[in-house]
């Protein structure tokens, strides 16, 4: 099956193996599909965790995944978790602070995290407890890890995914509770169109999401995305002055649109429009 072309990260890099199903934007994962011809195939870091094309419930870490970051030397937009969540409720903590740990050790790069979980996510993020257990673990993978310098990580974007009016509403507000060093919402797949309620989630002058990603749905039962939905998304990020970045149609290219590569392009438009980090 194609992998998603993921336009607004340099590399994806995927620490977990294993997820389960939270909402309509998971009803055609490609991350499940994935796992579960990977496993099939006989790949070792499959095994376990989708079978059949579903889900088995197992979520973990893929140590040989790891530390690839810290492999990687060029700095790079780095999105994590393309074929899990790093924020699924079954993950314990220890595992989380790894993966952080990981991104505290890489400053170089800039890491999106992208979640359908702020509600485990904000607790996380918002323990007392956390940053010292991440530096414990910083410490378990590098004998001369520094200290962690500033608290949310300024290299680490936190979003949430946004596919639908019920799920922005209760999504983005979890996050825009939650400290970040900058702070996304992905309506990708974009499934119906969806107020982003300018001047309370999208700010003039910040205060908001700082950055909105919109795409529509791949796979062979995707369903279509209006360009009228789409061009709300851009009209209300332009208001506000928020960046706004068009993935792809996804499986339903409108006409109009089919002479760029895959469909990127929004009323023969490119955007591809990146946040200024605050911190
Ligand atoms: S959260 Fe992501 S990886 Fe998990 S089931 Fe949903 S779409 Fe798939």
């Amino acid at each position: 099956m194609p992998i998603l072309d993921i336009r607004h990260a340099d590399k994806v890099w995927d620490p977990l193996a294993g997820c389960t199903r939270k909402s309509a934007a998971c009803r055609h994962c490609y991350a499940e599909l994935l796992t579960s011809e990977a496993a099939k195939a006989g790949e070792e870091w499959a095994q376990g965790f989708a079978e059949a094309g579903a889900w088995t419930g197992k979520v973990d870490l893929r140590p040989e995944r790891l530390l690839l970051p810290l492999e990687w030397e060029e700095p790079a937009r780095i999105l994590v978790n393309a074929l899990s969540d790093l924020f699924h409720e079954s993950l314990d903590n220890a595992t989380i602070d790894k993966i952080f740990a990981v991104m505290a050790l890489a400053p170089r790069h800039t890491f999106q995290v992208l979640t359908k979980r702020p509600k485990t996510m904000q607790p996380y993020i918002k323990d007392p407890a956390t940053p010292a257990r991440i530096e414990a673990a910083m410490a378990e993978l590098s004998q001369d890890a520094p200290k962690i310098g500033a608290w949310p990580l300024p290299n680490v974007w936190l979003g949430v995914t946004a596919e639908n009016q019920k799920e922005a509403d209760r999504r983005i507000p979890l996050l825009l509770e939650t400290p970040a060093a900058l702070r996304f919402a992905a309506a990708e797949p974009l499934l119906e169109k969806i107020d982003l309620k300018s001047g309370v989630w999208l700010k003039e002058g910040g205060g908001g999401l700082d950055w909105v990603l919109a795409g529509g749905e791949t796979g062979s039962e995707a369903q279509k995305c209006q360009p009228d939905w789409a061009r709300a998304v851009r009209d209300q990020c332009a208001a506000n002055g928020t960046a706004f970045f068009w993935t792809q149609w996804g499986e339903h290219v409108p006409a109009q649109e089919s002479a760029s590569p895959v469909g990127q392009t929004l009323d023969g438009v490119t955007h591809e429009a990146y946040p200024v980090n605050r911190s």
